[in-house]
């Protein structure tokens, strides 16, 4: 521990974001980067408590990765960045990823966020891996020798690709199967660039060809490719998938032209933003509209905040959930992550946010085009509240209530692979092996819709488990 008396003689400071009337212009990352002094006086903070609850010991609550980031606060306290960056890689395969979009649950278990402000962990790990790669720090780590051992892994998010590194750098020859055009699942299609710039992506997509990653993108197992045959031309297969299929409201109106999932509207953006699309007659597009999200979370916050860029007259989001509360409990919710009002940067920008309100039926013109929401206002247990019916004006309708499960056509029904009570992929969080031979699975397809950093520690002690299936021991962590 650096400094003994650090948390009580600095205050927690964090990264600002630029004005939102100057980000909503275009596309590119906004947060502002602390200055070097600052970032290692609130490392300072750090106060290296016993139980250090932020990096989840002993399956506490804190970081799924199990960040050291003690170690690494006291590190940057001293200047010593290249070793924290050595430290962050020891545990986290792509700080830069969670650096910019975690929600941090480090943070709200930090022991100092019981009576004051939490340590910025997440600045500080992302500054950590920003700094490295300028100083070209961040090299490849290739295997010394080759273990013989051909290993697929479907599914290039987050899961699958630090999956990918791990195995790699342990000596298999790996190949990585996206059906999309380029790698990183919805760190690529699903979330923003004003939340994570795709270069980020690309500079590890770098690192891993020059590990030996084999890379197969436009590639859809179970539709141009036959699973049982990359089954039979691998020693292990890992399904990395996702959880693709994305819940409906299936109320009076559905079909009219104009109501979309958040999934169809979201990686358009992304694809113009690099080119990958141009005009064609299925472009979604909020410009000029008004716009209704339904659902709050993560994904409703990016349908705001890219409604907003491209130039949406209003955005409404509605939450079927009464509002939480302004603050939490800390001495009832700590360490766990609580629930209260939180402000994503996009719903920032300028959203009407409306809370306990259900969407009822769509109405339409006579085009079939959607108009109109028919909306009531429920109780905490969702029942509807007679005499709170309302409408709302809407050309454009964004589904983003949440993913139920893996889509199972194709891949996983040629595989005839079991599923749990979710119909997620049936498999535990020990040895990740699912019911067929030579099958694993990781990330979101086995966990349901979750977060990056659950992703990456699923992929780590995924390809952890085929490597000590493989070679009947294993070095790679835990
Ligand atoms: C809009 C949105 C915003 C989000 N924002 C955040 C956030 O801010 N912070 C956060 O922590 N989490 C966020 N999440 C959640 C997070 O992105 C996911 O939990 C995480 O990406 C899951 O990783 P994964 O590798 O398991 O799957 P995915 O990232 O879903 O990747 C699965 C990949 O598998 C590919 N694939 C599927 N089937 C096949 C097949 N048969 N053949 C070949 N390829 C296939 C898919 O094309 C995809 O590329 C967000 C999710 C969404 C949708």
């Amino acid at each position: 521990m650096g400094k003994v008396t650090g948390f009580l003689e600095v205050d927690r400071q964090d990264r600002k974001y630029r004005p939102a009337s100057d980000r909503v212009r275009n596309y590119k990352e906004f947060f502002i980067e602390l200055p070097e002094q600052t970032l290692q006086a609130q490392a300072s903070r750090c106060m290296d408590c016993g139980i250090p609850f932020c990096h989840d010991v002993k399956g506490l609550k804190g970081c799924p990765v199990n960040n050291q980031i003690p170690d690494w606060n006291d590190l940057v306290y001293k200047g010593e960045w290249r070793q924290a960056i050595r430290d962050l890689h020891s545990t986290n395969n792509f700080p830069e990823f969670t650096g910019r979009i975690c929600p941090a649950p480090c943070e709200a278990s930090c022991t100092l966020n019981i009576t004051d402000d939490p340590v910025t962990i997440k600045s500080i790990e992302c500054a950590i891996v920003d700094k490295a790669w300028k100083n070209d720090w961040i090299l490849p780590q290739k295997a010394n020798d080759s273990t013989g051992k051909k290993i697929g892994i479907i599914g290039s998010g987050p899961a699958g690709m630090a999956a990918a590194q791990q195995l790699v750098r342990a000596g298999h020859e790996v190949h990585l199967y996206e059906k999309n055009h380029k790698i990183g699942g919805l760190l690529r299609y699903g979330i923003p660039d004003f939340k994570l710039d795709k270069s980020h992506i690309d500079r590890r997509v770098g690192q891993m060809l020059d590990e030996g990653v084999i890379f197969h993108t436009d590639t859809h197992i179970g539709v141009d490719f036959s699973v049982k045959k990359i089954l039979n031309n691998h020693d292990a297969i890992i399904l990395a998938g996702g959880a693709e299929k994305a819940r409906n409201l299936p109320i009076q109106g559905r079909n009219f032209n104009g109501i979309h999932y958040a999934m169809d509207f979201l990686p358009q953006q992304n694809r113009r933003n690099c080119g990958e699309i141009n005009k064609s007659p299925d472009e979604l597009l909020a410009t000029g509209k008004n716009v209704v999200v339904i659902g709050g979370g993560d994904t409703g916050s990016d349908c705001i905040g890219t409604s907003i860029r491209q130039g949406a007259v209003s955005v409404t989001q509605l939450e079927i959930m009464p509002p939480p509360p302004n603050k939490e409990e800390k001495l009832v919710t700590w360490p766990n992550w609580p629930l209260k009002m939180r402000t994503s940067s996009s719903q920032e920008e300028g959203t009407n946010r409306e809370f306990s309100v259900m969407t009822q039926s769509f109405e339409g013109d006579i085009d079939g085009n959607v108009k109109k929401l028919h909306c009531i206002k429920v109780d905490d247990d969702f029942n509807p509240i007679l005499g709170s019916e309302f409408q709302l004006k809407a050309d454009l309708v964004l589904l983003s209530m949440g993913f139920i499960s893996p889509t199972y056509d194709g891949m996983l029904e040629d595989l005839e692979v079991n599923l749990d009570s979710k119909n997620n992929v049936l498999a535990n969080d020990i040895d990740y092996k699912t019911n067929c031979k030579k099958v694993w699975t990781a990330g979101d397809m086995r966990r349901g819709q979750s977060l990056v950093v659950w992703a990456i520690r699923e992929g780590r002690q995924c390809a952890r488990a085929v490597d000590e299936y493989l070679m009947g021991k294993t070095l790679l962590p835990r």
